[in-house]
Formats: C-alpha cells, structure tokens, sequence
C-alpha cells in the first residue's frame, strides 16, 4: 500500500472538517477525491502532507509519516496560487526545484521542456503576475511535478480553466502518471476524475460517504440514494 490515510479526523475547535475519514491508494494509482465546496478536500490534503496533524487517526507513505517541508518525492499544487506574482517564471521553477534538492541545469532543461509542452516557451522570462489564470495553473503544475515526485497531490487542479487548458493539463498529469507517479487530486466535477481516475472518494462534510472504482462508486449511487451538492 503507498498511500494509507486510516481514520483520519481533524477539528478546528468544535467543528469537525474532516470525520473518520479512511483511504487507500496503491503505489502507481490515480485517485479522485470529489466533494462540493467544504467537503473537508484540502483539509484531508494538507493533513496528507503534514502540513496539519490530524486531531487522531494516522497517515502513512509506503509506511513512513510525510513531511511536506523536506520530501523531494512529494508534489503538491495548492487549490490557492502559490507563486510568488512578481518572480520570473523560469528564476520561480528553478528555486522550486532547487529547494527538492533538484540541480539547476537539470531544472532549467526540464523547464524549458515542459513550457514547450504547453506551448508557452517565450513565458520563462514573464512575471508570473503577467499571466493568464490558465497559463499559471500550467506553471503551478509544472512546479509541482519537475522535481518527479514519487506521489503527487494535485488540488482542484481544473478549477477555473477553459476547456483547452483543461485538455493540456490533464494530458501532462496522465503522462506523469505512466511514468510511475501515485497521483490523487480533487474536484468537484465526477467527468474530471471519471476521465482520469482508477478508483474514487466521495466526501460530504467532512465525512467519506463513497469509495471505490468508479463503476463501483456510480452503482452505489444510485442504490444508497447518496445526494451530493455539487457544481
Ligand atoms: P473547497 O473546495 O471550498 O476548498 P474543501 O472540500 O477543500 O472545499 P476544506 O477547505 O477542507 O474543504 O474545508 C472544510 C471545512 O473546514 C470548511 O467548512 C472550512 O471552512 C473549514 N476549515 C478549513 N480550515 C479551517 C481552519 N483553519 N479553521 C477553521 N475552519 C476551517
């Protein structure tokens, strides 16, 4: 098992985010976590990440807790921007990189490969505040994922997007997946992860109502009458 969340609960002093929640995800796998807004996604993520403890319940990485900070084999794109809007987009990858003890001529080719990818090669010397929201969730996701972490955690990565930029993104995580990556990201949208995904989690205020394959996860739906609020 790569990734273990087992009864993970988080409070924020009464109130409850994320309840009990369990899930499973095999080194290799993508993973779709679906909720509406509030479901308790990023709180779950950021304890995946160690960037919260849980209030009990624990979480594992091939069995060993995550630290976020330090690990060069975790990525992670924040649902908030999380560039820095004045840095050049070339000198921002590169100092991302860096910090995941990736060496800089490394980074730079790698860099200059991915903005090809995504058809924006003249970007690397752009403010990143220069940039369309499509284009810096392109340069959000290259950030996460140049270093080659070994589990990427991706957070609403579609949200906001037009259907282009869409297509472009999800081509680029399908790719990082095949080449080895365990990947789970979040949505509030089932024809995302259903393109995506091996297996599925459905989340409703805080707690995990659905899990499983998605043909699994579509029949339960319909027999348990689960209703979700979702865009
Ligand atoms: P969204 O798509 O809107 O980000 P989400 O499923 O990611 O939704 P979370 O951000 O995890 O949901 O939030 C779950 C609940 O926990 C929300 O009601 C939110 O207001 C609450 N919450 C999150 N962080 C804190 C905090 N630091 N203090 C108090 N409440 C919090």
């Amino acid at each position: 098992m790569a990734l273990n969340v087992e009864q993970a609960t988080k409070r924020f002093g009464n109130f409850t985010a994320v309840d009990n929640v369990s899930l499973k995800v095999e080194r290799g796998e993508m993973h779709g976590f679906l909720g509406a807004n509030g479901a308790g996604k990023t709180t779950t993520f950021r304890m995946i990440l160690g960037l919260l403890n849980p209030s009990s319940g624990q979480i594992s990485w091939n069995g060993k807790a995550i630290t976020y900070a330090t690990s060069p084999e975790i990525g992670y794109l924040p649902e908030e921007r999380g560039l820095y809007p004045k840095m050049k987009v070339e000198d921002q990858l590169v100092y991302l990189a860096e910090l995941r003890a990736m060496p800089k001529r490394e980074a730079k080719r790698e860099i200059a490969n991915w903005l090809e990818r995504f058809e924006v090669p003249h970007y690397a010397s752009k403010k990143v505040e220069e940039l369309s929201k499509g284009n810096q969730q392109k340069i959000q996701l290259i950030a996460s994922l140049l270093h080659k972490p070994s589990l990427l955690i991706l957070d609403e990565p579609f949200s906001g997007l037009d259907p282009v930029n869409v297509e472009m993104l999800k081509s680029a995580i399908l790719d990082f997946q095949q080449q080895g990556a365990t990947i789970v990201f979040s949505s509030h949208r089932m024809d995302h992860v259903e393109e995506l995904c091996d297996d599925i989690s459905i989340l409703d205020k805080g707690k995990m109502v659905l899990s499983g394959s998605i043909r699994d996860v579509k029949r339960s739906f319909g027999k348990q009458n689960v209703r979700i609020k979702m865009d």
